[in-house]
């Protein structure tokens, strides 16, 4: 059984009525990019480039970067690539950083506030990434934007960036499609407006879902209340969807929900572009996408957003699993 999931997984992610849906993975180290490769991935949704930073003594340098997001732009061959620029802070902690210590290290200064403060540090990540881009498909993304303001001062510190490099002589990719990470429920409550501004959407669900429902995504003592099928977390998804759809923008989703079988056919039914996961996950969500319908799908999405508690979404969302597959 598992050798013929394995067998198929470099088949498109298609419904039977031909519904496409872009199945990208999430790597944190260069080196997972074989896995990515054998498993099936159409591209890479999420780069957590913040990896190469961590558990080094020093920061890397422009080239060092460079170097390597371009071997990753080469090796995918014309695949997509989504570089996410640093989300440092919280439970991703620099060394230098480590001894930082915040009340409320997810409510701090972390990820793109992070960058903000740090100009230096951000404008050669940018630098690198913008180099790298000509060597590939790629595509950047800004995580944790909390609205338009800090869209822009983020574009801005673009902006001068593609100012140095042409001073410098530098090659580098001028139009590479810039798009933000939305996981706070004012991204959410504001997608219709940052829409108009970036060329994609991508939804991280598992900072979303902290966030929404006020759960420390690294706290065992309330995990059990860390839902995704949350109906406040499936609304908040339907209007980031329906957001970017209005403005004709391409929206994924690149969370731990991306992966998980029960919520699949839900995203599917909110007609989400592409969903982003890690390499091991592809076959198992390809085989779901390949034997459903997107007209089952929707009509789950309908019901699903007719029940008024989590219970009565796991349970329908049960049934049709165990019904259909
Ligand atoms: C997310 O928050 O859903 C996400 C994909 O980013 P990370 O898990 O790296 O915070
Ligand atoms: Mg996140």
């Amino acid at each position: 059984y598992q050798k013929s999931i394995h067998r198929n997984c470099h088949l498109p992610g298609e419904t039977i009525d031909g519904f496409r849906v872009a199945v990208h993975s999430n790597i944190e180290l260069f080196e997972e990019v074989a896995a990515v490769l054998d498993y099936g991935g159409e591209g890479i949704g999420l780069f957590r480039t913040e990896y190469s930073y961590m558990n080094r003594p020093s920061l890397p340098t422009e080239e060092e970067l460079y170097e390597e997001y371009k071997e990753l732009a080469e090796i995918m061959d014309g695949k997509k690539v989504t570089y996410r620029t640093l989300d440092l802070g919280s439970d991703k902690l620099l060394s230098q950083h480590a001894q930082i210590s915040e009340r409320n290290p997810a409510l701090g200064l972390r990820s793109i506030r992070f960058c903000l403060q740090h100009k230096d540090m951000f404008k050669t990540q940018l630098r690198a990434i913008l180099r790298a881009a000509v060597h590939g498909n790629c595509a950047m993304m800004y995580p944790m934007i909390s609205g338009l303001r800090e869209l822009r001062e983020a574009n801005k510190v673009l902006f001068e960036v593609k100012q140095d490099l042409r001073r410098d002589g530098l090659h580098f990719a001028e139009n590479i499609p810039v798009g933000i990470m939305v996981e706070l429920p004012s991204a959410v409550m504001t997608a219709e407006l940052l829409a108009r501004e970036v060329d994609f959407f991508s939804i991280g669900t598992n900072d979303l879902i902290q966030y929404s429902l006020g759960i420390d995504r690294t706290n065992k003592d309330v995990s059990y209340l860390y839902q995704p099928l949350h109906p406040a977390v499936l609304r908040s998804i339907k209007m980031v969807v329906d957001a970017a759809h209005q403005s004709g923008i391409e929206v994924s989703l690149c969370g731990e929900v991306a992966s998980d079988p029960f919520c699949v056919p839900i995203l599917l039914g909110m007609q989400i572009d592409s969903l982003s996961m890690n390499p091991q996950a592809i076959p198992g969500i390809k085989r779901i996408i390949r034997q459903t319908t997107m007209d089952e799908c929707k009509t789950l999405l309908r019901r699903i957003l007719d029940c008024r508690t989590v219970m009565k979404i796991n349970r329908l969302v049960m049934d049709s699993i165990f019904t259909r597959f």
